[in-house]
């Protein structure tokens, strides 16, 4: 097999992989970079001309993992992309959300290549995306040669794959983004239970080790303090959330938590995407049973819609709590706005439950000090920080010893490390070595055919 990773800053960014194996040439995902813009973002498809693909497999709806798809696809007229059956209702609703944020990039700064595809280039090529059933093998044939994928639930997020890939005598397991934790909306990864001769693995929390006392359920009884807290003292909560996955979590453990007298009874608000993205699991939990999230958890919140405050600054706020995306609070997204309403009093709080890249307004204001100046850049605004600032490990991604544990069970010959900072990587590589868990590890130079 060989594996080159097209991500061309390597860690994790535009993920996407060419698997080489047999005669068989497929893709693994084809992400945008979020930290960069226009075609910087996009991974290196130059690597792929002059390669005949056979077909696509996409894992999950992060953008990522998705965000470039269509122009791979629209390299690859006649190439099928195979995905779950949550993806493939949620691709093309994430794929047209991404249209809208370029085309407001475009104006707003300048970015001539942007928007990257259309509406009618996502329409065109969701006939092209094939849901494949969880755990049911699925044969691909070139020729006299033939290629078996099987898709696993892996947790994360709505919709996310691990995939099985075997050929000839060799076995491939792709873990994709893993969380094996149950959510309250999505049931954790479930893993077949063989060994495998290469395991290409994520490696997202390789630096990150959970702190004692901080299981998921003790994560969330410390955010329910701190939400009853904030509301009992008169101020008003605000939770940065992703619009895909943890907005729906937070509500749907919300609302089960009123119910048990955790959190008060107060105003809820939350806008955007995710409030869309509600509709979609609703129908996706109705129609395939694979994640558990009803509507009606809006209703039992009252979840209502808030005004988005125009005048930053704005301190006459409706109380209660806001759970609205960007969960890194990128700039001019609702919970940016409603950050730079709330910071200066010390009845507010701000709770992340997410990971926040340093680089963005949500990191440095986790790294921000009370009393210390915060800048809203965009709209020139200095606030002193006086709300309280805290954050909960609440991870979509396994934790490190997790997934050594995974390695151990699966025995492979070879690790390839992907997906996951420099450091990160050098982690699992130094532990799977130290633990003798297998005989060869991989860490691919980016953009660099990797025989493995
Ligand atoms: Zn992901
Ligand atoms: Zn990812």
């Amino acid at each position: 097999m060989n594996f080159t990773d097209l991500n061309k800053s390597g860690g994790i960014g535009s993920n996407s992989s060419l698997i080489e194996l047999g005669n068989f040439k497929f893709l693994v995902d084809s992400g945008l970079h979020p930290k960069e813009v226009g075609k910087g973002a996009v991974p290196q498809l130059e690597l792929l001309d002059g390669v005949d693909l056979d077909f696509i497999v996409l894992t999950h709806c992060h953008l990522d993992h998705l965000g470039s798809l269509p122009i791979v696809m629209k390299r690859y007229p006649d190439v099928p992309v195979f995905m779950s059956l949550p993806s493939r209702v949620l691709a093309p609703r994430m794929l047209r959300n991404s249209v809208n944020v370029m085309k407001r990039q475009r104006k707003e700064q300048g970015i001539p290549e942007y928007p990257l595809f259309t509406f009618s280039d996502v329409d065109h090529i969701s006939a092209r995306f094939h849901p494949l059933r969880f755990e049911q093998p699925e044969v691909i044939t070139k020729g006299a040669d033939e290629l078996v994928i099987t898709l696993y639930p892996s947790g994360h997020v709505a919709g996310a794959a691990s995939m099985l890939v075997e050929h000839a005598d060799e076995t491939v397991y792709f873990t994709g983004d893993l969380l094996f934790d149950d959510l309250q909306t999505l049931p954790g990864a479930r893993i077949p239970d063989m060994k495998v001769d290469v395991l290409v693995t994520e490696t997202t929390r390789g630096l990150t080790q959970r702190a004692q006392d901080s299981e998921r359920d003790q994560e969330w009884e410390r955010l329910f303090a701190g939400v009853t807290r904030t509301i009992e003292q008169g101020g008003t909560c605000l939770l940065p959330v992703f619009a895909l996955g943890r907005m729906q979590e937070v509500l749907a453990v919300f609302a089960d938590a009123q119910k048990r007298g955790k959190i008060p009874r107060c105003p809820i608000f939350s806008a955007g995407l995710g409030m869309d993205i509600v509709d979609y699991f609703d129908q996706i939990s109705r129609e395939t049973g694979l994640i558990r999230f009803r509507k009606k958890v809006l209703k039992q919140l009252r979840v209502e819609s808030p005004r988005i405050p125009q005048n930053p600054g704005f301190d006459k706020l409706p109380k209660g709590i806001y759970v609205v995306s960007s969960g890194m609070m990128v700039e001019k997204t609702p919970s940016y706005s409603l950050a730079s309403c709330l910071l200066h009093s010390d009845l507010n709080s701000v709770y992340f439950v997410g990971y926040c890249d340093p680089d963005t307004p949500g990191g440095k204001l986790k790294a921000c000090t009370k009393g210390e100046k915060f800048w809203f850049d965009v709209y020139d605004l200095e606030t002193e920080l006086h709300a309280e600032v805290d954050s909960f490990d609440l991870s979509g991604h396994a934790d490190r010893e997790e997934i050594l544990d995974l390695v151990a069970e699966f025995e492979p010959q070879k690790v390839v490390l992907t997906h996951g900072d420099p450091e990160a990587r050098r982690w699992f590589a130094e532990k799977i070595a130290e633990e003798s868990l297998a005989p060869n590890v991989i860490d691919p130079e980016p953009c660099v055919k990797t025989p493995v």
